[in-house]
């Protein structure tokens, strides 16, 4: 069978198209069935390039680098030094005073390393005043424009992952009359807008249930109308449904599928014609082990599939066969509900192996000097993440993996995911620095997780 594009039907220049954009996962998925010029190429331009760049600061506080630029994403902030407002764009905390020179928002100041002060021209040396960066109080303010969330360039984003991975796992390499209006939409952004975006906590609740904190998901289903829909939900902040087409096809048999990505690019998935297969694949993949209690105990064959949760979850979801509680514009309860979901993946650590040896990257050079701690510091993050890797550094050969990692903060912090809050900070960096050492114990623990391994 000849391979055509699933948007135009060219047999010319097939190329392998991102699923999800490079600079917004950690994990790929590729559609091979997309042609390179006019389709793979243009997305960028079209719509890719500016969501990426809105949701930069979310993909680098959540350590998602590009392959391409093997940067971090930089993103706009404010720092408020005793009371006065720099205006930056930085990519990472430890590049605030390291190189570079801001300007203060109302043009009258200055903050910079003293060396790269006293090069410019014109600077009159009597009024440059030193300070301990140590000892002063730094705020760091980030502000997100939500509506990038409701954009139209979003959608078609969203549009254009639901439907790349749905043709992907029915294997459709050829473009289908069907998916006309789905298609419309993604090239031009014009007809019916078949995305909308989920207003129902349910809904939020179900597919982080079946995912990591940060992750990636798509969920597909047969709505209550017989139309096939995916959902796709961004970082587990927010979630839309994707209508591909009115009824199920001939040409895609499977219509029960899922797929996770975590930050360190793991994932879970399974797909099934329908959610009556996915029933009786769970029914069959349990035996008896005896009675307990007089009730009859089940254990599943596969003790190793850990798709096994998501599965149940999927089964039992009421998301199948009913129409779902849509909303549609930026109301203020709809904006609400996206800004917990953004303060919950920002502000719980989300523990990656790959965001613990970026931050001993970064601050590489005062951890070898010795860190001091600011007592006025406000960076919650950055004292959680010290706390960890000093964590690492007491417990010597203890705490060699990632692995050994988490069991670790299961225990000290009874579960997997931590609110970090001040209080938490106050006490973490008090116990710290209640140990003499502590900045010893934190260069060890830096050595040991610069050799952990990716499992
Ligand atoms: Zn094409």
């Amino acid at each position: 069978m000849v391979r055509r594009c699933i948007y135009c039907g060219t047999e010319n220049d097939l190329s392998k198209s991102d699923i999800i954009p490079d600079a917004l996962t950690n994990g790929k998925i590729i559609n091979p069935n997309v042609c390179r010029v006019d389709h793979n190429n243009k997305f960028s331009d079209m719509f890719e390039d500016e969501v990426i760049s809105k949701l930069a600061f979310i993909t680098n506080e959540l350590d998602i680098k590009s392959s391409k630029g093997n940067q971090y994403a930089r993103y706009a902030a404010s720092v408020i030094v005793e009371g006065t407002e720099y205006t930056t764009k930085m990519n990472a905390d430890t590049d605030l005073f390291n190189k570079k020179i801001m300007r203060s928002a109302d043009g009258k100041s200055l903050i910079g390393p003293m060396d790269a002060i006293k090069k410019m021209k014109g600077i009159d040396y009597s009024k440059i005043i030193e300070t301990d960066i140590n000892q002063i109080e730094i705020e760091k303010r980030v502000s997100i424009d939500m509506g990038v969330f409701f954009d139209q360039k979003i959608h078609r984003l969203a549009a254009k992952i639901a439907f790349e991975w749905y043709c992907l796992n029915n294997n459709v390499a050829n473009k289908l009359n069907a998916f006309e209006s789905v298609i419309e939409f993604i090239l031009t952004g014009e007809g019916t807008d078949p995305v909308t975006i989920i207003g129902s906590e349910d809904i939020y609740n179900l597919i982080n249930q079946m995912s990591d904190l940060g992750s990636h998901s798509l969920f597909s289903y047969v709505a209550g109308d017989g139309s096939v829909n995916v959902l796709v939900s961004l970082f587990g902040i927010v979630i839309y449904n994707v209508r591909i087409c009115d009824h199920i096809i001939q040409e895609c048999p499977y219509n029960a599928m899922f797929l996770t990505i975590n930050l360190d690019a793991g994932r879970i998935g399974f797909k099934f014609t329908s959610k009556n297969a996915l029933e009786q694949e769970l029914q069959n993949g349990f035996q008896p082990i005896g009675l307990f209690n007089g009730l009859q105990v089940m254990c599943p064959n596969n003790i190793n599939d850990n798709s096994m949760t998501c599965k149940m979850i999927y089964s039992l979801s009421g998301v199948y066969n009913t129409n779902l509680p849509f909303n549609d514009e930026d109301t203020e309860e709809l904006i609400a509900i996206i800004k917990k979901h953004l303060n919950k993946v920002l502000n719980i650590s989300a523990l990656t192996i790959r965001g613990l040896k970026r931050f001993v990257k970064e601050h590489k050079v005062n951890i070898e000097k010795g860190i001091v701690f600011n007592p006025y510091g406000t960076n919650m993050k950055a004292i959680f993440t010290f706390y960890l890797i000093f964590a690492i550094g007491i417990a010597e050969n203890h705490i060699q993996s990632f692995k050994d990692l988490n069991e670790f903060v299961s225990k000290r912090f009874s579960g997997k995911e931590i609110a970090i809050s001040e209080e938490l900070c106050n006490m973490l960096q008090k116990e710290m620095m209640e140990n003499e050492q502590y900045a010893g114990i934190i260069k060890k623990g830096a050595k040991i997780i610069e050799e952990m391994s990716f499992d």
